[in-house]
């Protein structure tokens, strides 16, 4: 199960986050969280296979072409996490600030092992967007970058 890892690691007697339940939605969307944990990181998670893919990113997400942003994969989080906005309490995994950076839909042009290419329609990130694996930063490790409208 693949949220077996998010659950694992939380109490959710605890924390304010969602537990996961077994809520169907068949939309594509994304959400950037804002995460003002010990070290600030924006968590990219795109609604995918019934779980949201999760990529925790150290710097501000790209807006224009030309910024390419290490992403590091994350465990999946359940869809009810997409509306989180609080404060996971001290001493909890993870605790600090989450605050939705931005969200919107997205729609898949290819979608590979080693690539995706996305079209994002938020309010922040519009347009086409790449994760690409970044082996040499380890198995986690991907970059996320705007891409060329239309080619690469
Ligand atoms: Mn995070």
């Amino acid at each position: 199960m693949s949220l077996e890892d998010y659950a694992k690691k939380r109490d959710f007697s605890k924390t304010p986050e969602p537990e996961p339940e077994a809520r169907a939605k068949h939309e594509n969307i994304f959400v950037v969280q804002e995460h003002h944990a010990r070290r600030l990181h924006y968590d990219l998670r795109l609604a995918m296979q019934g779980v949201l893919k999760s990529w925790a990113i150290p710097k501000p997400p790209p807006t224009e072409r030309g910024v390419r942003r290490l992403a590091i994969q994350t465990e999946d989080h359940p869809l009810e996490y997409a509306d989180f906005e609080g404060v996971i309490p001290e001493g909890l995994y993870g605790a600090g600030e989450v605050r939705i950076w931005d969200r919107g839909t997205y729609e898949i042009e290819s979608l590979k092992e080693e690539k995706m290419v996305l079209h994002l329609k938020g309010e922040k990130l519009r347009g086409r967007y790449v994760l690409l694996r970044f082996k040499k930063g380890g198995e986690k490790a991907w970059l996320f970058f705007r891409a060329k409208e239309g080619g690469e």
